[in-house]
């Protein structure tokens, strides 16, 4: 499964990000994911949870923010969200292609929710 390998990534860039910034106690990951990104967000859910049975993140909530398709219209400019991703009319000029694509394809780590210690005295 691809969202598989996306959320081991994913993983990795947590851990690096946890230990750079001192993170104690991982509260909740939030995840943007784009309409195009090619990613199933019911499958990242699932690939987080086969990922997180164990370990430093076991029990961190993932939480993921669907990005939908916004695009500026070829022919007027005008931005609107198609409904279709492969037909998108203007709605305005009726116009189908040759549309920019302002956000649908990202997918990426918004935030890392933890607690974080200020000074490194704490248990051990
Ligand atoms: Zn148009």
């Amino acid at each position: 499964m691809h969202e598989l390998s996306l959320i081991q990534s994913m993983i990795d860039i947590i851990r690096e990000e946890r230990v750079k910034h001192g993170m104690e106690r991982i509260m909740r990951v939030r995840v943007v994911n784009g309409a195009l990104s090619g990613a199933v967000s019911d499958a990242l859910s699932f690939g987080w949870e086969c990922l997180t049975q164990e370990g430093e993140l076991k029990g961190v909530a993932l939480e993921i923010i669907d990005q939908p398709l916004r695009v500026a219209c070829g022919s007027c400019g005008l931005e609107f969200e198609p409904e279709d991703k492969q037909y998108m009319p203007c709605p305005s000029c009726e116009e189908i292609l040759g549309h920019d694509i302002i956000s649908g394809k990202e997918l990426y780590i918004e935030e890392i929710e933890a607690d974080v210690l200020d000074d490194k005295g704490g248990a051990a």
